[in-house]
């Protein structure tokens, strides 16, 4: 039988961005990809994320795929005691012509799709999951839904939020459901937003306007899930009044262009993403509320860093042995950790204080906006942290 260097779980954004730059690097390579149904939503990637896709080849053309978001608007729509002052954030204030992009997520899995044509490495696609996971001496051995055993030195869970691997190789991480779930639809105004994604900040959380080609608005709207489920229910028409209604009516009627989706949220945190021979990377690794737009920038950031520890331990055309592989898995988690750890805290700390009804954390949160408002170096901090970098 077959011995592949690396076993890669997971058809995901995540998995496909690596399948093919392994693909590029010469490795041999089982990767299990289940077919999915087509992701409506889109991403806002960020600048940093946004170079890194460039220089991999995995998008080398942003500009003709993504819509560029030059500002972020912030409004608070609560009807609390302490209410926030409106914040303008603009990327020419960071020396940038945008923040980032936004991508459809589609597109974005066409392209890394490509990445590895034509390279030397070999890869095996299996349109099936995963079923079972074993270690004989220095090798994985995995079982798919078809039966068929598969045999790998290094294994790589890309496999989303309930990670079978993860589980299966007793990764440490707390898990937090949430109240609310995410309702994501394309949408128009009749009047443009521009190049601004725009947040209402409500009580259960925001509801988000991010801008897209052609005037198209994709929504990111978090709150209870009685709420959402309630609104599932409602008409074109009813939905349409209820979103010219709570973007406050600043843009004109609301056409909608899509169905609508909801999403339930989690929250997953590690700080050890690699072991052993294993590792983990985007959702399977860590999961948070789609705010401040971090999940796919992190996935990839996770992505880079497999990279970098790959080409350490075993540059391209060098097979991968299994000391390599703990290797790998060792340099990975170290890379990690601190990212890990600084973007979730980020991300935790900013949707508990959108949603707190404490008034002591009202006032910090006030305090912090005004102090994001006026006050210069904390501005670039906020940036800094925002961008992932
Ligand atoms: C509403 C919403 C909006 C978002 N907006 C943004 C944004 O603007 N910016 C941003 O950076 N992030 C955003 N995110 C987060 C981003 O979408 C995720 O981080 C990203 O899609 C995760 O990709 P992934 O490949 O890690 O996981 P997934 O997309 O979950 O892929 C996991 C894959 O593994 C497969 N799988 C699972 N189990 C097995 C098995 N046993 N065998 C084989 N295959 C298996 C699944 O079929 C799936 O295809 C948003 C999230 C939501 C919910």
């Amino acid at each position: 039988m077959a011995e592949y260097d690396i076993a890669l779980v997971g058809g995901g954004l995540t998995g496909v961005a690596l399948a093919g730059l392994l693909k590029a690097r010469g490795k041999s390579v089982v990767h299990f990809a289940p077919a999915m149904e087509k992701d409506y939503r889109t991403s806002a990637l960020m600048m940093p994320t946004v170079e890194f896709l460039a220089q991999s080849g995995l998008c080398e053309d942003p500009d003709s795929l993504g819509y560029p978001l030059r500002q972020i608007r912030i409004i608070d729509a609560t009807q609390r005691l302490l209410r926030s002052p409106e914040a303008l954030f603009d990327s020419k204030e960071i020396g940038r012509e945008q923040f980032g992009y936004n991508f459809p997520n589609a597109d974005l899995l066409a392209h890394f799709q490509k990445v590895g044509e034509g390279k030397d490495g070999h890869i095996d696609q299996i349109d099936a999951r995963v079923g079972l996971i074993e270690r004989r001496d220095d090798l994985f051995v995995i079982t798919d839904s078809h039966q068929q055993e598969h045999h790998a030195r290094l294994l790589v869970g890309a496999d989303g939020k309930k990670s079978m691997v993860r589980q299966h190789f007793g990764f440490a991480y707390d898990e937090e459901p949430f109240e609310q779930s995410a309702l994501v639809c394309d949408f128009e105004f009749e009047r443009s937003i521009g190049d601004c994604s725009i947040e209402f900040h409500y009580e259960n959380g925001p509801f988000t306007l991010v801008p897209a080609h052609n005037n198209k608005i994709n929504l990111v709207w978090l709150d209870r899930h009685k709420v959402l489920n309630d609104t599932m229910g409602l008409s074109d028409e009813k939905f349409e009044q209820l979103l010219a209604e709570k973007a406050h009516h600043l843009f004109g009627h609301a056409k909608l262009l899509s169905k609508r989706f909801v999403f339930p949220l989690t929250n997953i945190h590690m700080r050890t993403a690699g072991k052993d021979g294993v590792v983990l990377v985007g959702e399977a690794a860590h999961a948070f509320p789609p705010i401040g737009a971090q999940g796919l920038n992190l996935g990839l950031r996770d992505v880079e860093s497999f990279i970098e520890a790959l080409d350490e331990v075993a540059p391209a055309g060098t097979p991968i042995s299994a000391s390599a592989a703990r290797k790998i898995s060792d340099r990975y988690a170290a890379k990690r950790t601190a990212d890990l750890i600084k973007t979730s805290g980020f991300v935790d700390g900013l949707f508990k204080s959108l949603l707190s009804d404490f008034l002591p954390a009202q006032a910090l949160r006030l305090s912090g906006l005004w102090a994001l408002k006026t006050m210069q170096p904390l501005r670039k901090l906020a940036f800094k942290i925002g961008m992932g970098r």
